[in-house]
């Protein structure tokens, strides 16, 4: 089958961002929280759309810190030094009009222990000033999150952990990819392509995820399209959600590797062969026996493997794989 699926660096990608990872001066004590990562590395790949919750919703900088108090799911927000005053509503209307327009966003990502901007393990505390055990999400992200559920999103902490920041960029480009090839141009074929597209790479993921896509897609026909995208982007997102795991990995690799058996010769197989092997006894990190493996899939397998985004889910000057 002939298969040209775009390159991923052809695509523009939108991603929503805490304004005061950039280096914005927008924090409750005027400062910022520059990340490095999102201000210079993944700056040339992305086009980010900054966005302050609690700046948009009025509030001063600098201005006094806030936190959750409450009921541990449908927490208030208050500022710590006056918690009489609900600022809930405030910064909800602050943000009502950027949550309308992120679809278009790729992905998101947000500040961490921020009671707006938090994604997870922020402190909800009672009315006598101590913490619930139920920790909870900023008010910002639980709706963004609760609007977007298949949106990526991650927290700048998370993203210091390099199979976590990995999953989170090949995410970010299988949504840009999704919207490109199927949700702009909706079509059977087109849908049949993307998920050929990314065959490798849920196999990595999970057999079983991949098995049940492939069902879903089997009785298609049967479907409206409006139906079936949405129920595939939806299992599609979950399945690729977690980083893949070492030994999938393996299998995935040696399963590709079974394609080269006519036009490799067998002392050539058995060299990447061992380079799996190394990757999975974590002597190399992942890009090592990728890159083998597709040096000869370039040269001698057909349209079809060559196409795989497994290969190249993300520019690969990012350097990803050989963090994990
Ligand atoms: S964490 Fe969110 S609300 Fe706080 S300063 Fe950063 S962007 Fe603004």
């Amino acid at each position: 089958m002939s298969h040209h699926p775009s390159k991923p660096t052809a695509l523009t990608i939108h991603i929503g961002i805490s304004a005061c990872l950039l280096g914005e001066e927008v924090r409750y004590n005027g400062g910022h929280s520059n990340s490095k990562l999102c201000s210079n590395e993944f700056s040339q790949y992305f086009e980010y759309r900054r966005f302050c919750p609690e700046v948009a919703a009025g509030f001063s900088i600098p201005r006094p810190t806030m936190r959750l108090i409450g009921d541990p799911n449908k927490p208030q927000l208050r500022f710590s030094n006056n918690p009489d005053e609900d600022l809930t509503d405030q910064l909800i209307s602050g943000f009502e009009h950027q949550l309308e327009n992120c679809d278009d966003l790729d992905g998101y990502i947000l500040m961490k222990n921020s009671p707006s901007c938090g994604m997870e393990r922020i402190k909800i505390y009672q009315e006598n000033g101590h913490p619930h055990m139920q920790r909870g999400r900023g008010l910002f992200a639980q709706a963004l999150m609760s609007k977007y559920p298949l949106l990526p999103v991650e927290e700048d902490g998370r993203l210091n952990d390099a199979p976590l920041r990995e999953n989170f960029v090949m995410r970010v480009y299988a949504h840009a990819n999704f919207r490109h090839e199927v949700m702009e141009q909706p079509s059977y074929h087109n849908l049949l392509q993307f998920h050929s597209s990314y065959k490798y790479m849920l196999m990595a993921h999970s057999q079983r995820d991949y098995r049940e896509l492939g069902q879903l897609l089997a009785v298609s026909n049967k479907l409206p399209l409006d139906e079936l995208i949405p129920r595939y982007k939806a299992c599609f997102m979950q399945a690729i959600s977690e980083p893949a795991k070492r030994g999938n990995h393996c299998n995935t690799m040696q399963h590709i590797l079974g394609y080269l058996k006519k036009t490799v010769s067998n002392d050539e197989r058995r060299g990447v062969q061992n380079v799996i092997s190394q990757y999975h006894r974590e002597e190399v990190n992942l890009a090592t026996p990728m890159a083998l493996l597709n040096h000869y899939i370039q040269r001698t397998g057909s349209d079809y493997i060559r196409a795989q985004r497994y290969f190249e889910p993300y520019p690969a000057a990012l350097g990803l794989r050989n963090q994990v």
